[in-house]
């Protein structure tokens, strides 16, 4: 008898994938290049942070213990701006007149601050009674010291780290290297995009989709399209497979009589590690390796290639970076949810915030080949396979792909 072997659930697939990453190296590039790369070095600040005593108030600089002891007008001695060598208050009688930004002078440790004073005849009166030793001072070194660490290693780098990186002089940075990529369409139906398509046709889609999902990321791909041909797949496949680190194909995989791509990739020594996932969409989902090469094969229906390569190229691809991430979001469902078959089941869903809640509502739309709903909707819902009722009001983890 013919029997089926069992799928893999998505965690065996999950776990396998994650368990063949690779290392793409390390490449140094100009800072501002380093947007949405990880970090593969320490950054420390090369001074203290601030380096020295800043003025944080446009005012007068004075000296506390003066104040304390009752005065409250103040000969002006001078002007320290920002970005003028530190000025030395004279006489501690007197004051200087410090800007945001300024050295503190010296001599001085208190700022008040212009809307609290008056300034006749080149005096300042101040208008309070009270004031704190050290106010409106960014004391030097405070936010970190000097050679601590602000950003570490494997870091995934956001224009906050970028600010980060010029204040301490990094103009090039160590970064991970990026794998290269081929994204394959497969199938004889399918024409280019600014073609009108004969009534048998459709518009090639999923690589479009892909190639800028990619994009989105930072991420560079190649595309490439096969006919429904053994002797063209397995050429140029070959050449693919040795020019590429990541191959990632749409179509093919299924029981279709022009499902070439297992057979293909098993005559071109790739290793298959799995082939059909307990999931929808995207069940036959193939999976396999040749030396550094990783091969994903989506089914070629748009939502299937989608959301597999949502949930299982990104997460393979940060970990063979070793990116930090963030724990995983989770939404709420705002309404009932049957889905019976025990596969882990895929749903669209439109996100909405309720007062810092992610509230989900399905919209399911109509299997793996309806892309206009995917268009509709923010993300995915990850159900989980050993059940078939997800009751309102219950969360379940959110694949994004709206950032
Ligand atoms: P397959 O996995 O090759 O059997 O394809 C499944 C369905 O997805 C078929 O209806 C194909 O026409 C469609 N399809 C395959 N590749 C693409 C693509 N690149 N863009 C849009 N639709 C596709
Ligand atoms: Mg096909």
């Amino acid at each position: 008898m013919n029997k089926e072997k069992p799928l893999i659930s998505v965690e065996e697939a999950t776990s396998v994938i994650l368990s063949e990453v690779e290392d793409f190296g390390i490449e140094e590039v100009f800072f501002h290049q380093a947007l949405g790369r990880v970090l593969k070095e320490d950054i420390k600040a090369d001074r203290k942070m601030p380096p020295f005593d800043r003025v944080s108030m446009d005012g007068i600089a004075l000296n506390y213990a003066v104040f304390e002891a009752g005065k409250r007008q103040f000969n002006i001695e001078g002007v320290q701006a920002a970005g003028r060598e530190q000025l030395t208050l004279i006489k501690p009688d007197n004051c200087l007149e410090a800007m945001t930004g300024a050295m503190l002078p010296l001599g001085t440790d208190a700022v008040i601050p212009y809307e609290l004073i008056s300034i006749e005849n080149n005096i300042a009166k101040v208008n309070i009674d009270s004031i704190k030793y050290f106010q409106n001072i960014h004391k030097q070194g405070i936010d970190r010291k000097k050679n601590e660490t602000l950003i570490s290693r494997n870091s995934k780098l956001s224009s906050a780290e970028i600010g980060v990186l010029a204040t301490v002089g990094k103009t090039k940075v160590k970064v991970a290297k990026l794998p290269s990529i081929a994204i394959i369409s497969t199938g004889d139906e399918l024409v280019e995009v600014d073609q009108v398509p004969q009534a048998y046709q459709i518009r090639k889609s999923n690589v479009h989709s892909l190639v800028t999902l990619l994009s989105g990321s930072g991420l560079h791909a190649d595309s490439y399209h096969l006919p429904d041909d053994k002797a063209t797949l397995k050429q140029k496949i070959k050449t693919y497979l040795e020019a590429y680190d990541v191959l990632m194909f749409s179509g093919a995989v299924s029981k279709g009589k022009f499902d070439y791509l297992p057979e293909i990739l098993d005559e071109l020594d790739v290793k298959k590690l799995f082939h059909k996932v307990q999931q929808r969409p995207g069940k036959p989902f193939w999976f396999g390796k040749k030396g550094k090469t990783t091969v994903f094969a989506y089914p070629g229906n748009p939502v299937s290639t989608y959301v597999s390569c949502l949930k299982y190229f990104f997460p393979w691809l940060n970990s063979s970076l070793k990116m930090k991430t963030e724990p995983h979001d989770f939404a709420v469902l705002d309404k009932d949810f049957i889905f019976k078959p025990e596969l882990t089941y895929f749903l669209q869903v439109k996100l909405k915030n309720e007062m810092g809640l992610i509230v989900a509502s399905p919209i399911a739309g109509n299997g793996s080949g309806d892309l206009a709903n995917l268009a509709q909707n923010d993300a995915f819902l990850e159900l989980p396979s050993n059940r078939s009722k997800f009751n309102k009001g219950e969360v379940f983890p959110i694949i994004h792909y709206r950032f």
